[in-house]
């Protein structure tokens, strides 16, 4: 067995679990996302744009930022951003400037959000504003949103990710869609160990990304987040498989399904708990292929930093996941 990829999967580990992903939700958590939903649905207010646009551009930069705040414990309140120079306008003679009139002739993204007449950057409001304002420059409706977000970001996944971000927020009418689940029933018969990185036999040279779950056949499998279904169907290596989108751009890839849930389908909406599939041992070969190996749901998680995705070591959060799980039911 080969573990080379295990230091770098550690230290990516390390600040994921420091971060808010598997941390328990305490009051000023929720205190910080009820703030939120109120910045968002005022500043909809002021500009048109529907509130889960600007919650889902929010989530895509909080997430980003999580892979540079590592170490710090402080959540911020609003995440979009602006350098100086955007803010202030690129011929500006004062970089600090927080003169709305000033900012404006200079061409700055610069406004004042919260009436106290000065566009200030430090201030979670006018940003969210400002950026607010940028978007409905390009004019109501879903497809001019999508142009608009395309011309701040330039990357076609930005478009992607924020556009299910404002689903969820709207689907579910909450900014606190970030609990988890085991994927597998308690009650059921299971047995799981860390296999990341472990060298497999099938298709080539490829490094085992996830963790396998033992379990009966049909053992009902579950969503572990807030997410769309964003891949499903018959894949070679993972069979029957199935990939869910959370909010923090985590991919959630289950694989070996025996069969999906009823009204499962690409761009269904899940919540933590909900059966998605049953446990099999699909795939390793043409489509239907069955029975190479025991029984077991594969899962794996694959993160957006923003630039690209990668893999971590899904078992320590199937730990915590289990044990925050057993303790509720307590
Ligand atoms: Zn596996």
């Amino acid at each position: 067995m080969i573990y080379f990829s295990r230091i770098a999967s550690c230290i990516v580990l390390l600040f994921i679990l420091s971060s808010d992903f598997a941390s328990g939700k305490t009051l000023t958590e929720k205190a910080v996302y009820a703030e939120r939903k109120s910045l968002y649905l005022k500043t909809s207010a002021l500009t048109g744009v529907p509130w889960s646009v600007i919650a889902g551009c929010d989530q895509y930069a909080r997430n980003i930022a999580s892979f540079k705040r590592s170490g710090k414990t402080d959540i911020p309140l609003i995440s979009l951003n602006f350098s100086k120079k955007a803010w202030t306008g690129l011929l500006n003679p004062d970089e600090n400037d927080d003169d709305p009139k000033t900012i404006a002739f200079f061409g700055g993204a610069g406004k004042d959000g919260n009436g106290d007449g000065k566009a200030s950057l430090e201030n979670p409001e006018d940003r969210l504003f400002a950026f607010a304002e940028r978007i409905a420059e390009f004019g109501p409706g879903e497809q001019n949103y999508r142009i608009a977000i395309w011309d701040i970001y330039r990357r076609g996944k930005a478009v992607d990710l924020i556009e299910d971000y404002a689903r969820l927020f709207e689907a579910f009418n909450s900014t606190d869609l970030y609990s988890h689940a085991f994927p597998l029933p308690l009650r059921s018969n299971y047995d799981y160990k860390s296999t990341w990185g472990e060298r497999r036999g099938w298709g080539g040279l490829r490094i085992h990304e996830g963790t396998d779950l033992f379990a009966n056949y049909g053992t009902p499998v579950r969503a572990t987040a807030y997410g769309i279904v964003e891949m499903i169907g018959w894949n070679k290596y993972g069979g029957w498989r199935l990939g869910i989108r959370d909010i923090q751009g985590n991919y959630h890839y289950f694989a070996h399904l025996n069969g999906y849930a009823p009204h499962i389908r690409k761009g269904s909406i899940t919540k933590p708990g909900q059966e998605i599939g049953y446990v099999g041992s699909s795939g390793y070969g043409p489509k239907g292929t069955q029975g190479k190996f025991p029984p077991h749901l594969h899962y794996g998680i694959y993160r957006d930093n923003g630039r690209t995705e990668f893999s971590f070591d899904p078992y320590p959060v199937l730990r915590v996941w289990e044990k925050q799980e057993k303790a509720a039911k307590h």
